[in-house]
């Protein structure tokens, strides 16, 4: 029987990459996108084949409309179908107060976090939808507890872009909620990656852990549970919901 195919971006290392190797082994076929470190990539690759997976990795800027449409023929050429979509890549750039921000910055915030995953909802949509002749599948939109705080003094752009990456997951899992697609969010708060350093603040989570009711940050292996189970039929009636992956905060 042909595995189900989960395309993850953003699946170099972080949630994404700890989120293709746990679909590997609940036994989907994984598309691993990257947007420059294909040596990360590749390697998220060969660890899902030394474990008898598959998986293949794709570049493409989730944030460049034509990349988009190149990334998700290549999952047709490739695995002849798609089963199910981990919206992960997402940036945010050096802490800066709302009075610092330019608006090239927002711009590139929200390019890689709204236009990208909507692009992506897009190409998933035409594929999965029964209304295009599709089998149905599940979207999981990698949002934050961001959303929820507003991030004051470190990143309200990415905040507010997470907020609008909410709101898409709302309103698009009701658009399909006829035609076999469950849309769902997981909401990370401080988890061990890489992406801190973007924010200028590599340690930033052990810093703030104090402010967590469970006085500690979480692992990208956390969060990648609560998106395969959201992608899992066990989360079969739940469609527009969110999963908080955040310690209580
Ligand atoms: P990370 O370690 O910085 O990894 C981000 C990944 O996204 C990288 O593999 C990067 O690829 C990729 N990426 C960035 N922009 C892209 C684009 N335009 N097109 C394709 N790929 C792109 O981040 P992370 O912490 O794992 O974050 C994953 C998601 O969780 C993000 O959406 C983030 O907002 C969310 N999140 C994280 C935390 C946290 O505390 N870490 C908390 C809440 C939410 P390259 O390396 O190839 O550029």
């Amino acid at each position: 029987m042909q595995r189900k195919v989960v395309l993850v971006t953003g699946a170099g290392r972080g949630i994404g990459a700890a989120t293709a190797v746990l679909a590997a082994e609940r036994g989907y076929a994984v598309a691993v996108n990257y947007r420059r470190d294909a040596d990360a990539a590749e390697a998220v690759v060969a660890r899902i084949r030394d474990a008898g997976g598959d998986a293949v990795a794709l570049r493409a800027d989730v944030a460049v409309e034509g990349e988009v449409a190149g990334l998700f023929s290549q999952v047709d050429a490739r695995y002849g179908r798609l089963d199910a979509l981990v919206n992960n890549a997402g940036i945010l750039e050096t802490q800066v107060r709302v009075d610092g921000m330019d608006a090239a910055r927002v711009r590139r915030v929200l390019d890689a976090n709204v236009v990208g995953p909507l692009l992506c909802c897009r190409e998933a949509v035409r594929r999965m939808s029964t209304r295009h002749g599709g089998r149905g599948g599940a979207i999981v939109n990698v949002s934050s507890v961001a959303a929820l705080t507003g991030s004051p003094g470190e990143y309200v752009d990415y905040a507010a872009s997470k907020g609008a990456l909410d709101t898409l997951t709302r309103g698009l899992s009701q658009e399909v909620a006829q035609e076999g697609i469950r849309v769902n969010g997981v909401r990370p708060g401080f988890i061990y990656t890489d992406m801190h350093a973007s924010g200028g603040e590599p340690g930033r989570v052990d810093r703030v852990k104090a402010f967590v009711p469970m006085r500690r940050g979480g692992q990208p292996e956390e969060v990648a549970q609560a998106i395969l189970w959201l992608l899992s039929d066990e989360a079969s009636y739940s469609t527009g919901g969110f999963i908080d992956v955040a310690g209580g905060r």
